[in-house]
Parts: structure tokens; sequence; C-alpha cells
């Protein structure tokens, strides 16, 4: 693929130090690994990077100091300053912010463990301020470079959906087809998967996030396939219902709603428009169907380097993380990337969803996952 446009690593170092200075901290330690990649485009599994209002330094073991020296140089990392851990880490960031101004020092508390912070605290004597969710706030709005490859994963993913009544067929199990979509998945260019691909068919489809088991599908079974991949970093989310056979007609019929109550949402996402709101319209379109009980997780979630981000489409009242306030309301904005992924699940009946990948735009949204999505017949 020779012509991705780089990441803009520059600017978003430069807006994370600004930060920083604003905040009046001496620096902030970032150990998310999606935050770590978002940042500077290190995708290892173990690093640091420390960000002072004047400077990046990005803290790694043996294993990847020369290559990531190396990148840097070629432009392939952001513009940080590597530095080799030689033992420990915290040792290591003492001796680095020994020569810094004095002031605090913040730490990304959904990340860090408590046992890392007491090393922490132990090797350095400054106050440590737990913060949630800086970084991630900053990658709520997708840039273009970040658009164009979240673009060309769900582009590519619904192609893989194209091909779905090759694989769904009575008598193969659950396994099987997964096995089918995840060989197409890899084949058609994902580096890894998204999250495991569900395969809930019969009396397994009325529960959410079942795991593909050795079922294998019968005759009037509703068949939630529910899959993602990883593309060029970025991630796409994509859920079809097929049916064996004959479908019992209350069956079709809730195939019918949740896809009602699917484009009810879609239309309602725009700019400026509260998440819960689009949440609202996607369970009022189920609850009057008799299925608002049946409508068991959230509308949606945001989208990115990770499949499961900022922002969440679901009720207003509903839980908000620790240290959030309770009511604090998510307002849409051009530029966020989101799922639409109403569905419902009854005991006895079976289970449907339907999920697509939106942008936000100032009008409306543009769906990403363009794919038919008539239920698949087979
Ligand atoms: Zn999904
Ligand atoms: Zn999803």
């Amino acid at each position: 693929m020779g012509d991705i446009m780089r990441p803009d690593w520059p600017g978003r170092l430069r807006r994370a130090q600004r930060g920083v200075a604003e905040r009046s901290q001496a620096a902030l330690i970032v150990s998310t690994p999606a935050n770590l990649t978002y940042l500077c485009g290190f995708t290892g599994s173990t690093g640091l990077l420390l960000i002072t209002p004047a400077d990046a330094r990005l803290l790694l073991d043996g294993r990847y100091t020369h290559a990531a020296r190396q990148s840097v140089a070629a432009g392939a990392l952001g513009p940080v300053t590597v530095e080799g851990v030689p033992a420990r880490f915290d040792t290591a960031l003492k001796s680095i912010l020994d020569r810094e101004p004095a002031g605090p020092v913040e730490f990304e508390a959904d990340q860090v463990t408590v046992a890392t912070l007491a090393k922490w605290q132990r090797a350095i004597n400054r106050t440590f301020t737990p913060t949630s969710g800086i970084i991630e706030a900053a990658r709520v709005v997708k840039d273009a470079q970040e658009l164009a490859a979240i673009r060309r994963a769900c582009a590519t993913l619904a192609g893989v959906a194209r091909h779905l009544r090759e694989w769904v067929a009575e008598g193969r199990s659950e396994k099987q087809v997964a096995a089918d979509i995840d060989a197409a998945l890899f084949g058609s260019g994902f580096e890894r998967l998204a999250f495991p691909t569900i395969v809930a068919s019969g009396p397994n489809s009325a529960h959410p996030h079942a795991r593909p088991s050795d079922r294998r599908l019968q005759e009037g079974d509703l068949v939630v396939l529910d899959f993602g991949g990883v593309l060029d970093g970025y991630c796409g989310d994509l859920t079809r219902m097929a049916a064996v056979g004959q479908v019992q007609a209350n069956a079709r019929a809730l195939v019918d709603a949740v896809r009602a109550a699917q484009l009810a949402a879609i239309a309602t996402v725009r700019a400026g428009v509260l998440a819960s709101d689009v949440d609202k319209a996607a369970r009022d379109v189920l609850t009057d169907h008799g299925l608002g009980e049946a409508f068991l997780h959230a509308t949606g979630h945001g989208l990115g380097l990770e499949v499961h981000e900022d922002p969440r489409i679901g009720r207003a009242d509903a839980d908000r993380p620790v240290g959030m306030p309770a009511n604090k309301q998510v307002r849409l904005e051009a530029g966020m990337v989101c799922t639409i992924e109403p569905g419902a699940y009854v005991d006895g009946l079976g289970g449907a969803r339907m999920e697509d990948d939106v942008v936000v735009t100032a009008e409306g949204c543009e769906v990403l996952t363009d794919a038919p999505r008539d239920l698949v017949i087979v």
C-alpha cells in the first residue's frame, strides 16, 4: 500500500505536551497501548511515553530500542526521543524525571496497576496525579488519515460480508462458519481480528455475546454473524443476520424490528445530537414492537484504534465509568466514528442484531460498511 498518509504524530504529541503544561503538571506518563500507537505509532507490548511540556520520550527495553531509533529517524515513528531502559522502568523514569522541573506527574489510572504505581512512588519523590480519558478524548474525533484507514477497513469488511451465504449452511457447526469468516478476513488483508468472531445460531442467538460452539445449524435457525478486523491499525465491526430455511413468522418479525430500529438510529445520527438520542431512536422502535426489554445492550460504541472506544451510544441514564460525572452527556461531533447495532434477544425464539459503522457528519452520517442488510436465507 504505497499511498498511505502518515499519521499526524507531531501534531498529536504537540497537543498532548500543551495539555500537560495547561494542567500545570511536570509530565504525563502514557502507558495505554492504543494511546502510545495514537501519539507516536509504537505498537510493541511494553513501553512508556513520558510527555513533558518540552519533550516526548519513549522508554523502551532492549528488545525495541535499536529498531525504534531507526524508525524515528525514518519517520515511521513519531518525533520522540527513544530512551533505553537497561533494567527497570521505575529507575529509568526516576533518572529522566530528576532532570525535569519540579511538579506533579500524571498517569493513566485506567491502565496503571496498583503495584506499578507503588513502584513509581517508591522510586520517585513526586506527587502522582491519576487521570482518565485524556488521550482518549483526543482520539474521539478522527482526522483525515484515520478516516481513510477506517474507510478502508470498513469497505474491506463489507466485502467479506457479501460472501456470508457461501459459509452459512444447514449441518455446519458455528465453529466451522466462524473459521471460514476468519479465513476470509485474513485473506482480504486484515492484519488481525478486531475481536473473536461471533456465530450464534438458534437458541444461542438469544445471547448477545455467545461464542461459536460445535452446535450445527438447523432448519429454522436465526444466525447472528458478528465479526471485525483491523487494517492499518484501525478497526471495522459488522453484524449481519442469516436464517436457515424457513424461520417462524415471529423470528422474521424480530429481525425486521431490529432492522427498523437500526435504520431509525442511523437516521438520527448527526453532529450536535446527543448520543443518548440515537440510542433512544433505536430503543423506541423496539419498544413499539414489544421488544424494549429484549434490547440488552447499548446501541453502539466508538470505533478506531480500538474496537470499543468513545463515544458510547447508550441510554442517558446508563452507568458511567468510575470517576466520570453521572450526567455527562456525549454530543456527537463531525468526524466521530461509531457502530449502530441494536439487537433483540428472546429466549425460546432467538436473537437478532444488525450492525454498521458510521462516521458522523454535519448533515447526518455516512455508512461505511456498505453490505446488504437483507436476512441471508440459506
Ligand atoms: Zn460487532
Ligand atoms: Zn460492535
